[in-house]
């Protein structure tokens, strides 16, 4: 639920959720449209899709025991690699890395330098300096500080360098402090700027991306009353004349396939 959606939206979600199935076998018998139902407004409905399609995999496949391995976790469809270490550490305590973003924003920041213009190394060699860098025996208070230190102190736009503990050993403090611009905050500021400006970044309206049409389309067919069906051709126009072309490529596509 966490993932891209903020913690106050979540929290009451989370609750409603766990009250509406409470068990693995609530979530995996329940219908998809029950699931997704409580989901709404989080967003991102596919993650609602993705846990009951592993309640359903972990009850036929793992007697209903959500399994303790990154290697068996990584077998259940929605779940990778940080989702799975996230589940071995924090769930069943075992010593191992995991990266997020805030955690990988702070050992990037801690140990390689500063993230931009952009990152020095890919999301596996990040894994591999998350291993490395693993205190033995400490890898749940370890990670849990990690994203704390990422939440509060070591953001991305506006790091509080001045009341980090880890000032002293910090490679990005130490090249930030370099810059004219220094404080921290102006420094990121200004890179970003140029990274983005480098790379021609356009933003593209929300109201015009795949995830809005998405949001309308689950808002509208939610609406309906319970049973009832709409087809496409008449779904497209209730929304808007642009998603009713894009709906009908799509069919023309797969009629052609
Ligand atoms: S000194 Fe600044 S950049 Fe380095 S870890 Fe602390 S908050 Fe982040």
């Amino acid at each position: 639920m966490l993932q891209q959606t903020q913690v106050d939206r979540v929290l009451p979600k989370y609750q409603q959720f766990l009250a509406a199935f409470p068990t693995l076998a609530d979530l995996a018998t329940a219908s998809t449209a029950a699931v997704i139902d409580v989901w709404v407004p989080l967003g991102y409905n596919r993650r609602a899709i993705s846990l009951q399609s592993i309640a359903r995999q972990v009850l036929a496949e793992y007697d209903g025991r959500i399994p303790d391995t990154i290697e068996e976790l990584l077998k259940l469809k929605g779940i990778g690699r940080y989702t799975a270490g996230a589940i071995a550490c924090f769930a069943y305590h075992k010593q191992v890395a995991t990266v997020d973003t805030n955690i990988r924003r702070v050992l990037h920041r801690v140990f390689l330098g500063l993230e931009h213009p952009e990152p020095k190394v890919n999301d596996a060699q990040m894994l591999v300096l998350a291993e490395q860098v693993l205190p033995a025996g400490q890898a749940y208070n370890w990670h849990q500080a990690l994203m704390d230190m990422g939440a509060t102190i070591c953001n991305s736009g506006n790091p509080l360098c001045g009341k980090c503990p880890l000032q002293a050993s910090c490679a990005a403090y130490a090249e930030m402090s370099q810059y004219s611009l220094f404080p921290s905050g102006t420094v990121l500021r200004q890179l970003r700027k140029v990274a983005e400006k480098k790379s021609n970044y356009q933003a593209q309206p929300f109201t015009s991306t795949n995830r809005y049409f998405r949001g309308r389309i689950v808002d509208l067919l939610r609406s309906l009353p319970h049973h009832q069906r709409i087809p496409l051709a008449t779904l497209g126009p209730r929304l808007s004349q642009s998603l009713a072309n894009r709906i009908m490529t799509g069919c023309r596509k797969s009629l052609m396939a």
